[in-house]
């Protein structure tokens, strides 16, 4: 079901969502179906990725399919150690719901095995941030309250 709503000359449209999407708030991940699992987690504080039981790929964010092999044989794992920094970028202008934060860092880690993509936790100067350093992903609570994650020194 979806109905658009008029107010003061906006239009807004209205959609039924998992709940627990809203708490995490990014929109590219409500695209993923069957792993709102993933906002469960994080209300434990645990960042997790999706691992296929038939050929080891790794994904993240994370996904019922592997596309590698093409099976929905799929078990949960932790994002635990660090990540290789990959590429940073300073945002000044964020997506509805993220602007009270701004500015903030986005970034891409290197597992490995896999990427994660997400933000720079706000005690790391945007200056001290190298290409190859070292950085791991720890859950967090934004200032808006939505769950998420930051990339924190290990
Ligand atoms: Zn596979």
């Amino acid at each position: 079901m979806e109905m658009s709503l008029s107010w003061g000359g906006e239009k807004m449209a209205k959609r039924e969502v998992d709940d627990r999407f809203r708490k995490f708030g990014t929109v590219s991940f409500t695209a993923i179906t069957k792993t709102n699992d993933f906002i469960s987690y994080l209300e434990k504080g645990k960042v997790m990725g999706t691992k296929c039981k038939d050929c080891g790929a790794a994904y993240f964010p994370p996904r019922s399919d592997c596309s590698k092999c093409l099976q929905s044989n799929m078990e949960w794992f932790e994002v635990s150690g660090t990540g290789r920094l990959l590429s940073f970028s300073e945002l000044k202008y964020g997506p509805v719901g993220f602007e009270e934060d701004l500015p903030y860092t986005i970034a891409l880690l290197d597992y490995g095995d896999y990427k994660v993509f997400g933000r720079i936790s706000k005690d790391i100067a945007y200056g001290d941030l190298d290409v190859g350093m070292e950085l791991k992903t720890e859950f967090t609570t934004l200032p808006n309250g939505q769950l998420s994650y930051v990339f924190k020194r290990p």
